[in-house]
């Protein structure tokens, strides 16, 4: 190991641990008081919570907390804008994808720099798919991102075009300097497991911990098949993945548990959900994780 590389890990450290106390006050009261008392109990501090519920998607960004947080008002979060989502090519994925997206009538396709989804695919394709990509220009996980989103901006226009509609849609690049977390790291406390697919963490700014979003709403679905109910587990299985492993937090939530929040539209739906969530978590991390929740205020 380089001097060098020494250093560099150990400015990592520190700026890990002062994002960890930044985010602190935030997510130790969330732990703390419960998400319940924390959002709706008497001495809460959203008494504007209700406007982090927006029902209109515009945008798709990824589920990434550099992302979600974002202030762009009605995002529709999913790992690398659809990249991993169930099918059985990247054709079929393409048009599943593009379904969701039409339905939810959405403007604007995002991608990102340092996205942890575009990653994972680039990797999970074949030697040679990549090599056949590389011709093309596409040498990198990111590259592959955007080529996700730019197929899916066309694949969305085409389908728009031929039921003659008069809308399109765009394909913008999120860059590192736009995200609101490190680039090097992830700082996420929590996720946020929307099942009212309406909240949007970032209307309620510092006053909470930065959090991975995922939309496990029937309309962020493409059909009632296995894999697609199962799909938002396996966004939050890469997100646990993600928090406490090195590119996240990690050791630091045997201080204070990674807390996944469900977010939900009834007492029935977050007393389910609780249960489903507790019963797949990973059993080597499952000391280090809490299973909370609370239910979106009527008004
Ligand atoms: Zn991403």
């Amino acid at each position: 190991m380089s001097g060098d590389h020494i250093k560099y890990d150990e400015a990592l450290a520190v700026e890990m641990n002062e994002e960890w106390e930044k985010q602190d006050s935030a997510a130790s009261g969330l732990v703390n008081q419960g998400a319940e008392d924390f959002f709706t109990g008497e001495k809460n501090k959203f008494p504007d919570l209700k406007k982090a519920f927006i029902e209109k998607k515009k945008y798709v960004c990824c589920m990434d907390e550099g992302t979600a947080h974002m202030k762009m008002e009605g995002k529709l979060c999913m790992a690398g804008s659809g990249i991993l989502y169930p099918a059985s090519s990247y054709e079929d994925r393409l048009q599943k994808v593009a379904e969701i997206y039409i339905r939810k009538e959405i403007n604007n396709i995002t991608s990102h720099d340092g996205c942890g989804a575009a990653d994972i695919a680039w990797k999970a394709l074949k030697d040679s798919e990549r090599k056949k990509l590389s011709v093309q220009g596409i040498k990198t996980p990111d590259e592959y991102g955007k080529k996700w989103a730019e197929d899916l901006k066309e694949t969305v226009n085409m389908i728009l075009r031929k039921e003659m509609k008069k809308s399109i849609v765009w394909h913008d690049h999120i860059t590192e300097k736009e995200m609101v977390r490190p680039k090097e790291f992830h700082n996420a406390r929590v996720v946020w497991f929307d099942c009212t697919g309406k909240f949007d963490p970032a209307k309620l700014g510092e006053r909470i911990p930065k959090g991975f979003v995922i939309d496990n709403s029937e309309g962020a679905k493409y059909d009632k098949t296995k894999d697609s109910q199962e799909y938002p587990f396996a966004e939050l299985a890469v997100a646990i993945k993600i928090a406490l492993g090195d590119h996240g937090l990690n050791d630091k939530f045997s201080k204070s548990p990674f807390t996944i929040v469900i977010v939900a539209p009834s007492v029935e739906v977050l007393e389910n959900m609780k249960q489903k969530i507790t019963g797949r978590l990973p059993a080597d991390k499952k000391d280090k994780i809490k299973v909370d929740g609370f239910v979106e205020p009527k008004k």
